[in-house]
């Protein structure tokens, strides 16, 4: 390497030295911020009728080929970091074009980035999914705008979800770790305590999206006996990365469509019904997260494991460049 270049990576390090220290700088708050919410489209407004303020986009690199976008929500007495998954790279994604191991791998790193900010645990997710009405499992059956936290999911849209043993990322002998309790038992049980909310039942990601099943496969969805809810692929994927993360994952979805009974899906319909549960939602979220913020190091099945990174990423000069943005 000769001098010049040298000296210009040097430089570059020292600016990106001073971003980190800025960073935290602007972010010095007075608890560390342990909770992240994950949502669709529409979910960034969600929180502001309940006095939250959003900060300007943050981007963070990550070694999956995208800089993932994030938020900092905040209120006197709660912040949590929001991602958009849509819009988490920058231009609209469906459901079917999103990477999720960049915005999931996203949430560990900041952790090691900017440990006196940051320490998330906690992830909190919300899905558009439809729901079978005759269902037997779900209490009174599944209606339009129901919001339901299911306790278990089926993914048939086969996908690996794990992230790639890529350069010194991952430890190649880390995985393999259950997945017996995806959506962490305590987090979920918080989310049923509100008695708006419905709990139980299996969520299918039935499908990659953005389609919808034909006649013939509702039929046998619902003939299986099993299923309650049908979702597309975004839920699976996401509760798999937590786990690797080590982290706890709930998830809301709000039932927009009951295709066992109407099968005309509209997307403007499946649009309002998620804006007339976003009160609900948004209180739901908020009550959840005030109540684990402050748990520090709670240890369930879904933290058995480390997460799945190498620690020494971390302190990798490379990985800091350019970031964070504003
Ligand atoms: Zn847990």
């Amino acid at each position: 390497m000769s001098k010049e270049t040298v000296l210009a990576v040097r430089s570059s390090s020292k600016s990106s030295v001073r971003k980190v220290r800025t960073f935290r700088k602007d972010l010095k708050m007075s608890r560390l911020i342990t909770c992240a919410f994950i949502g669709g489209t529409g979910m960034g407004t969600l929180f502001g009728d309940l006095g939250f303020k959003t900060g300007g986009h943050r981007s963070i690199k990550t070694p999956y080929g995208d800089e993932v976008m994030y938020t900092i929500v905040r209120r006197g007495d709660l912040a949590f970091v929001a991602i958009d998954r849509h819009y988490s790279t920058g231009n609209f994604r469906q459901a079917d074009q999103l990477d999720h191991r960049a915005y999931m791998y996203a949430l560990w790193k900041v952790n090691q980035f900017f440990p006196s900010v940051f320490n998330i645990q906690y992830i909190f997710s919300t899905s558009a999914v439809g729901g079978l009405h005759n269902t037997r499992h779900v209490q009174d059956g599944l209606e339009l705008g129901d919001i339901v936290v299911p306790h278990d999911v089926k993914d048939f849209t086969r996908g690996v979800w794990s992230y790639s043993v890529k350069d010194r990322y991952v430890h190649p002998t880390a995985f393999h770790r259950s997945a017996n309790g995806l959506f962490c038992r305590h987090l979920q049980q918080l989310l049923q305590e509100n008695e708006q909310v419905k709990f139980g039942g299996v969520l299918a990601c039935a499908i990659t999206g953005p389609l919808y099943e034909t006649p013939v496969e509702i039929v046998e969805f619902t003939r299986h006996g099993i299923f309650n809810l049908l979702g597309m692929q975004t839920v699976t994927p996401e509760a798999y990365y937590a786990r690797q993360n080590s982290m706890h994952l709930a998830v809301a979805c709000v039932v927009t469509d009951t295709p066992d009974v109407e099968h005309d899906v509209d997307g403007e319909e499946v649009a309002r019904i998620m804006n007339l549960r976003k009160p609900l939602l948004a209180d739901l979220f908020v009550t959840a997260m005030l109540d684990v913020q402050d748990m520090a190091g709670f240890k369930c099945s879904c933290t058995k494991k480390l997460p799945v990174f190498h620690e020494d990423l971390a302190g990798d000069p490379a990985d800091v460049m350019g970031m964070p943005v504003d």
